[in-house]
């Protein structure tokens, strides 16, 4: 293996943000006084902060500029036409229905596509995309491919929709009976891993047979077309907007959390390529869910950051850096042993909890009893994505058995720098040194639903 490298920074900075370095001592009582749920928390009780990125990235100086440009029109903000002709420019669609986030464009846009009892069907759905295509009436139903669950094998796209599954699915339960598709780029829950272009064209074709639309669930969507550069045949020359474009040309719709790849703390959007219909229908919900469609929850400062923010994080050198990063810190992980999910995607490096910690089963979390001995050791606040976010069978009421238990350290946008990685590093030292120690974990509280967010928990004896 070559030695890890950090990339260069094409940027500089401006403005400092003093960190809180407590003591083990202390963070032994926060992790005590937070039931032993990283989640709970006081984010000045922690050094590096890796439970997610999204709306965690630095905003450059030419979108801090933006802001104090905001108009705070109710109607027809100058700043909702720059992002319209942002998304014109990059993703070659017409038409913008803005969002307060993420799930806000999934909420108003999903019924629109549904009829009840359909299948919405996906390489990977989100969370919360699944639980806005289930709350429209629908069934969500995901088609990864096999290489995406083997952690330690490497395959170029592993995010792929697996489409001869999905074939097969159609022709299995009728086409009348599905409402359409998403298409996850990257594919965050198989852990920022990017799709193909060959993948897209052909779920484009799937799409053409059965008459079927295609959303494009674009949060990462310029760390895949990044990837696309770095792996596919024939996209080497290309830059990142020719890729961008093309691969938008395979969808009808996007849905963004603008809090990833757009650069910003808060907003989101629904773009439509050319149908009419569906931008009026998510114009007519967006009024009464997200507020009037030039502005859909946001302020028009937030508008301008955002419009700024999607030419930002397009730029070659910036995405170069980015996954650079990211695979630093996987590199290093690896070279003093760590098992990760590999090659490394986009936004995170995922930390395989099942092969360090074989002594402690899914029920007892293994992955959130990593998460914990890092804090513990180097102050460093991780996410476990896990036996412990999966939850129970709802008719069953019995834990569910995660195929992955994964510690997810997701990296906010141009906020850490390399020594912040080493320390991460150093932290992971610590945690293997005493892996044969590690208890696993059960239940003080556990709420009903979504319990990962607010659970207390406390250490089994060994
Ligand atoms: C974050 C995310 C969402 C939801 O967006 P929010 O801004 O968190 O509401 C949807 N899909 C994907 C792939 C995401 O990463």
């Amino acid at each position: 293996m070559t030695k890890a490298v950090h990339p260069p920074e094409p940027f500089k900075i401006k403005m400092v943000e003093p960190l809180n370095i407590i003591s083990e001592e202390q963070r032994k009582k926060a992790l005590q006084d937070a039931g032993y749920n990283p989640f709970l928390l006081k984010s000045q009780n922690v050094y590096i902060d890796l439970l997610t990125d999204s709306g965690t990235g630095a905003m450059s100086d030419n979108q801090w500029a933006g802001i104090m440009l905001g108009d705070e029109a109710y109607a027809g903000s100058r700043n909702f036409y720059n992002i319209c002709n942002a998304v014109k420019d990059i993703f070659n669609y017409n038409y913008v229905v803005p969002t307060h986030q993420g799930r806000g464009a999934e909420q108003v846009l999903f019924p629109l596509l549904v009829k009840q009892g359909q299948y919405v069907c996906s390489n990977f759905h989100f969370d919360t995309t699944k639980a806005h295509v289930e709350l429209s009436g629908a069934i969500a139903k995901n088609f990864l491919i096999p290489e995406a669950t083997d952690t330690a094998t490497y395959h170029d796209f592993k995010g792929n929709f697996n489409i001869p599954a999905l074939e097969a699915f159609i022709e299995e339960v009728g086409p009348e009976n599905v409402a359409f598709f998403i298409m996850t780029v990257t594919n965050n829950s198989a852990g920022g891993q990017p799709v193909s272009m060959a993948n897209m064209r052909e779920l484009r074709r799937v799409a053409d047979k059965y008459g079927k639309k295609i959303v494009i669930d674009s949060a990462r969507f310029a760390e895949n077309a990044m990837f696309i550069k770095k792996r596919e045949a024939g996209y080497e020359n290309a830059s990142i907007k020719e890729i961008i474009r093309e691969m938008f040309s395979y969808g009808d719709i996007l849905t963004m959390s603008a809090k990833k790849d757009a650069i910003v703390n808060m907003g989101g959007m629904i773009a439509i390529k050319e149908d009419e219909e569906v931008f009026k229908g998510a114009q007519a919900r967006c009024v009464p869910m997200e507020g009037f469609a030039t502005y859909g929850g946001l302020s028009g400062r937030d508008m301008e950051a955002l419009a700024r923010g999607l030419y930002e994080g397009i730029q070659e050198d910036y995405l170069e850096y980015r996954l650079g990063q990211v695979k630093y810190l996987g590199d290093r992980l690896m070279e003093i042993g760590v098992p990760i999910q590999y090659p490394t995607g986009g936004h995170a490096v995922f930390v395989d909890a099942k092969k360090i910690l074989p002594h402690i089963p899914g029920d007892q979390f293994p992955a959130l009893s990593i998460c914990n001995a890092l804090y513990l050791a180097s102050g460093v606040r991780a996410v476990e994505i896990g036996s412990f976010l999966l939850g129970r069978n709802p008719k069953t009421g019995k834990q569910e058995e995660s195929p992955l238990e994964l510690v997810r350290l997701t990296i906010p946008r141009r906020v850490y720098t390399q020594s912040h990685m080493d320390q991460i590093v150093e932290g992971f030292r610590k945690v293997m040194e005493q892996k044969d120690q590690l208890t696993g974990y059960t239940f003080d509280y556990e709420p009903p639903v979504l319990r990962h967010f607010l659970a207390r928990l406390r250490p089994l004896d060994k």
